[in-house]
């Protein structure tokens, strides 16, 4: 009476990112499509040979851009201004994607999908299109060609599919069609979809419907019962595969669905699983996710074991074990990071480290933990060694974090006699022009710092080049006339890394990368620890800017809340423990920044929205503790320094209240490209303090216009008094280039001229 272990998703950018290195080559035109093809197939061997152990192996999880793209490709369901241009099938495939493909010619690029966050994780998806004309057509060769691939190397194949619901829910209507009118077309296809699967010898298909960890509207949650009733007759069992939290609401649901097996993420929905299994039909299996498929630390099997025991006595081999979600969201393999100090990576799992979490946990079940007690004793010695840790515990830390009052959050005087005091103190003129921070991380200086990191340029070395970088971003400044200058960030290479490796509480991998989007990878810092600052991060370089001219320097940091965010955190403690601590490491920074005379300060929280939970009845607990970090790290200050804070979208018609609520003097967000549109939500709602909407599309290669930034101020304008108006670009330049940005720059004073004459 075995329990089975599988898999929902293994990454598919592959150890050393070699599908990121061919997709690039071949966009760049330096390879065929069969080497990418090739190279992909390559990918997939590998990965099921690193699946082999499995019981049912997932297929289909692999793709070359995006898993929601490719099922829009195998619905047929492919926007007409893609597929109606010339080329082959993987052309069209790379338009929807970027909006060109590889071999288009300038007239042949088009508008690309809309890109947006899976969920509440950092990866991004394709979002699908739909409209009056939509029309579904089955095209199942990818899949089923993988699976062919996938029998032939000897696994049992269960492929991935994204459900009818969560496809159409992740989707949006380009007109006024409603979505799930769509559904009466769309379930023949998938119905006709599983039939094939089936006579291809499939046994189960993995398919996910995580919108059921979601609050639906009753429309949805209605349609449910009909759609699963007909893919029941297709005759293929089904894992209904929900994740990323808890079904609530949706559990009642979901146990009276016509499917032969239900999957739960065991890490967010632990206290779910009993009614579960309290409804389970005779028949039908519980895939339990126990391993988190959404972060790096080794499981407690031990503990695990002691809860799955009675569950495999009741269920037996009706008990499959699996990660919570797919492994997409987690680095490819501890083995890679050789260099990594040991002590800490002994507490590491990433994916193929959790699948052999899933081996043990299956052995122990079937076999008895004797078979398996050498795997056991070592996972409890890591497990008691972090949870023992000195280096993860520091009592003075936790002190600090306890001891935080609502008066440290809390500015002297209120935000209109500080506008008073910075009018006197730092006397700018009307609609003051700013930057974000960064200016173009150009390749000199990449370089700079990667030969500064191999130990090629010595420490000093460096820091003559960085001062060079900053005194010519400076003097750039100078002669555009901006009037609140920054150093231009020159010494960082990503704004939350720079800081997790001056804190205490970090570390690095060499090679731990997650898909962002497409080749897009990040490398998430880890926060092993309790959090200190040993030192000043930033003084000495802000300082040495602000040396070289008279005009405001600002000081730039990154806040608490987005440090978090774009990072691996700890699972030992809540989230918001862990970033007051950081909003404490911060806090001492900004004053140190106030103590080196600098009077204008920007805490950036690029990544606050993202972090807002899936479920909106958790909103407001998320914003009230993230809005507190914040002010906990940025109103230590006296009333006469500014403080900014920046956001790169200002979707925030929902939040704006929180928003408010953080008290900065001044916030600069992106707004060009919506035309000042976003800015509608203060119509409605009074935001207090001193805005900048952006005026300059730092993602586009194109240089707005002195007309355009005009125009685009005297829209905001109409929404925003005059004398809490800032001119900025959306955001960072980092990635553009000084050929684009001077310019640009050079406009944005002009128009600025411009307004400041007419208003005079
Ligand atoms: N200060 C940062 C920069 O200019 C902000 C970047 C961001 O918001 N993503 O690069
Ligand atoms: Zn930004």
């Amino acid at each position: 009476m075995m329990a089975r272990i599988h898999n929902l998703g293994f990454p598919r950018i592959g150890a050393n990112r070699e599908l990121k290195f061919a997709l690039e080559s071949y966009w760049k035109g330096g390879s065929s499509f069969n080497g990418l093809e090739k190279e992909a197939r390559g990918l997939r061997q590998i990965h099921w040979q690193h699946q082999s152990h499995l019981e049912l192996v997932p297929v289909g999880d692999f793709s070359l851009y995006d898993h929601v793209l490719d099922m829009s490709f195998t619905l047929g369901n492919i926007p007409q201004r893609v597929s109606k241009l010339q080329g082959t099938e993987i052309d069209a495939y790379f338009r929807f994607a970027r909006g060109r493909a590889p071999v288009d010619t300038a007239d042949d690029v088009v508008n690309a999908g809309e890109m947006t966050k899976w969920f509440d994780t950092n990866y991004h998806y394709i979002v699908p299109e739909f409209s009056a004309n939509t029309e579904f057509r089955l095209d199942n060769s990818r899949l089923l060609s993988q699976v062919a691939e996938a029998q032939r190397l000897g696994v049992n194949p269960k492929p991935v599919i994204v459900g009818p619901l969560t496809y159409l829910w992740v989707g949006k209507s380009k007109d006024n069609t409603i979505k799930l009118e769509l559904l009466e077309q769309l379930m023949p296809v998938y119905r006709q979809l599983l039939e094939e699967l089936k006579a291809a010898g499939v046994q189960w298909v993995q398919i996910d419907e995580p919108i059921l960890v979601t609050e639906l509207e009753q429309e949805w949650h209605q349609q449910f019962k009909r759609v699963y009733q007909v893919l029941a007759g297709a005759g293929i069992n089904l894992l209904l595969t929900t994740y990323f939290g808890q079904l609530k609401e949706n559990l009642e649901l979901v146990r009276e669905l016509p499917v032969q097996g239900i999957h739960l993420d065991a890490v967010r929905a632990r206290d779910e699983v009993q009614a579960v299994i309290d409804s389970l039909g005779n028949e039908q299996v519980l895939s339990l996710g126990v391993i988190d498929g959404r972060n790096i630390w080794k499981s407690d099997l031990t503990g695990l074991l002691g809860w799955l025991l009675p569950i495999h006595e009741k269920l037996k081999d009706r008990l499959w074990l699996a990660p919570s979600c797919s492994l997409l969201h987690v680095p490819v393999d501890l083995a890679s990071e050789k260099s990594m100090d040991p002590e800490i990576r002994n507490w590491l799992a990433f994916a193929r480290q959790k699948l052999e979490e899933l081996q043990v946990l299956g052995q122990a079940l079937n076999k008895g933990e004797k078979t398996v007690a050498l795997a056991l004793a070592d996972n409890r010695q890591a497990i008691q060694s972090r949870r023992d840790s000195r280096r993860v515990h520091k009592p003075d830390v936790k002190k600090a974090v306890a001891a935080i009052t609502p008066e440290m959050g809390q500015r002297s005087s209120p935000y209109p006699q500080r506008a008073e005091i910075h009018r006197y103190v730092l006397a700018l003129p009307p609609l003051p022009t700013t930057t974000i921070g960064s200016f173009p991380q150009t390749t000199e200086i990449r370089t700079a710092r990667s030969s500064f990191r191999s130990g090629k340029l010595s420490k000093d070395k460096y820091t003559d080049f960085i001062k060079a970088e900053i005194r010519q971003c400076v003097d750039k400044q100078e002669l555009l006339g901006i009037d609140v200058m920054v150093h231009g960030e020159a010494e960082r290479n990503d704004m939350v890394e720079y800081f997790g490796e001056l804190l205490d509480g970090f570390i690095f991998t060499q090679n731990g990368w997650v898909q962002s989007y497409g080749s897009r990878c990040v490398k998430p810092p880890i926060i092993f620890g309790d959090i200190t600052r040993p030192e000043p991060m930033t003084v000495a370089w802000i300082s040495y800017a602000k040396s070289l001219t008279s005009k405001w320097m600002k000081g730039m940091l990154t806040g608490p809340v987005t440090i978090l965010n774009w990072s691996f955190v700890r699972d030992d403690q809540p989230r918001s423990d862990t970033c007051f601590q950081l909003a404490l490491a911060i806090r001492q920074e900004v004053l140190d920044l106030e103590a080196a005379d600098i009077k204008i300060i920007q805490i950036d929280e690029a990544a606050l929205r993202e972090g807002l939970p899936l479920r909106k009845t958790d909103w407001q607990a998320y914003l009230d503790w993230t809005v507190s970090a914040f002010r906990v790290a940025a109103n230590g200050v006296q009333d006469r320094t500014q403080i900014h804070t920046h956001m790169c979208y200002s979707e925030f018609n929902d939040i704006i209240q929180a928003i408010s609520d953080m008290d900065a003097d001044v916030i600069t967000i992106e707004t060009s490209r919506s035309d000042m549109e976003l800015l509608d939500v203060f119509d409605d709602f009074r935001y207090p303090n001193d805005i900048g909407p952006g005026v300059y599309d730092i993602h586009s290669p194109n240089i707005p216009s002195v007309d355009n930034i005009v125009a685009l101020m005297r829209k905001a304008m109409q929404r925003i008094p005059l004398e809490r108006l800032w001119i900025n670009p959306d955001c960072g330049l980092k990635t553009r280039s000084w050929k684009e940005v001077s310019p640009a720059l050079e406009n944005m004073v002009r128009a600025a001229a411009i307004l400041r004459s007419e208003i005079a």
